[in-house]
């Protein structure tokens, strides 16, 4: 079937936070969020959306107005090929835009929203599954003093979610001991805990902190780079989950090599798109890994096309996938965004990922790239 990208149309979509978020024991602030939503049109009629929206812009190399001026580099490339080849659709981004992975995300997302369309197929059948699987929700408890972050765990909990990150990373390793112990005291029975330090640990606080309590949940980035969480990896008792030391198929391949980690957290966002994404999640199958595969905020949009994945990802190996709901107060795109409910998350069954934000709701798009 030919089919071939006649526009692609930007909006600039700011989300605020409904309360400060803290990452690194409180060192990095985040106030709001940046999304870019991306439609793309064809010559046959079908549309296709998607998001890009990097958590605000001191978490991650990845800069929110970045997206918006690297679309300007990409999207006239990508007028007149087809966008149901999305290998191909990733080779002309990569020739017109060589790195920037954040930027490609979004036009990813929406090229597959369009094969989907097209084979009249919801993604997760698309990725391999066999039903639109709920996935359980991964709560998020940011850096703040002990007993708020238990106090936080519980209200979490109390939205029907089972699995928290509870976010630590601080320099002094006897607050982080602290908040582990107070945490850990009301964690409610069979429920789950990723301490997530955010690269904010050396290896020397990170063997301090996590050998010094009875934790043996997940210990998520303690450090810096993939060699550093090696060696915590080798000294500790706790599984290791890697995030954001992971980009390029070569770091996952790295991890794997180094025994760095038994699991990973596979974000499209910041990898390059669902096509990315699937590559590293099929390795992932194959290396005996536990991956949280989830979208890094915004307007639901992104997230429910990245739930898809998830959902396709076999319980064995996918643990959860945390949306940022609770984070945010938007609703633009009529209800078919991913929203938790009773502490899961379940895909569209419609085919593409389901994802239509209203336009009306946007205003004037911030650049229309056509012939
Ligand atoms: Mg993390």
């Amino acid at each position: 079937m030919s089919v071939k990208i006649t526009h692609i149309t930007c909006w600039s979509l700011p989300i605020p936070l409904l309360k400060p978020y803290f990452l690194r024991g409180g060192r990095t602030r985040i106030d709001a969020l940046d999304s870019t939503l991306i439609r793309v049109d064809t010559d046959a009629g079908i549309v296709g959306w998607g998001e890009a929206c990097p958590w605000g812009e001191r978490y991650l190399p990845a800069h929110a107005r970045g997206v918006r001026a690297g679309l300007a580099t990409i999207a006239p490339d990508l007028i007149g090929e087809s966008p149901l080849g999305l290998d191909h659709i990733n080779r002309v981004m990569d020739a017109a835009l060589p790195g920037h992975l954040y930027v490609k995300s979004g036009l990813d997302i929406a090229c597959w929203d369009i094969l989907g369309k097209v084979a009249g197929l919801p993604l997760w059948q698309l990725f391999g599954g066999d039903a639109a699987h709920p996935v359980e929700v991964n709560g998020s408890v940011s850096s703040m003093d002990p007993d708020e972050m238990a106090e936080a765990l519980l209200a979490c909990s109390a939205r029907g979610v089972r699995t928290h990150s509870v976010k630590l990373g601080d320099q002094n390793p006897a607050l982080d001991i602290d908040r582990i112990r107070a945490v850990d005291a009301v964690l409610p029975k069979g429920e789950r805990i990723t301490w997530d330090a955010n690269r904010g640990w050396t290896p020397g606080v990170a063997l301090q902190v996590l050998n010094a309590t009875n934790t043996t949940h997940w210990a998520e980035q303690p450090c810096e780079t993939v060699e550093e969480c090696a060696l915590v990896a080798s000294r500790v008792r706790n599984p290791i989950m890697l995030d954001e030391c992971l980009h390029s198929f070569d770091d996952h391949q790295r991890a794997w090599s180094l025994r760095a980690a038994q699991g990973v957290k596979i974000k499209p966002g910041r990898i390059g798109g669902l096509t990315r994404a699937r590559q590293l999640r099929d390795f992932g199958l194959n290396v005996g890994w536990q991956m949280h595969i989830e979208g890094l905020g915004g307007c639901g949009l992104e997230h429910m096309a990245i739930l898809h994945l998830a959902s396709a990802t076999p319980d064995s190996h996918r643990l959860a996938s945390w949306p940022g709901d609770d984070l945010v107060d938007i609703e633009i795109c009529n209800g078919t965004g991913a929203r938790t409910i009773n502490g899961v998350l379940t895909p569209n069954t419609t085919p593409g990922h389901g994802t239509t934000p209203d336009e009306a709701a946007l205003g004037d798009p911030v650049a229309i790239y056509e012939d």
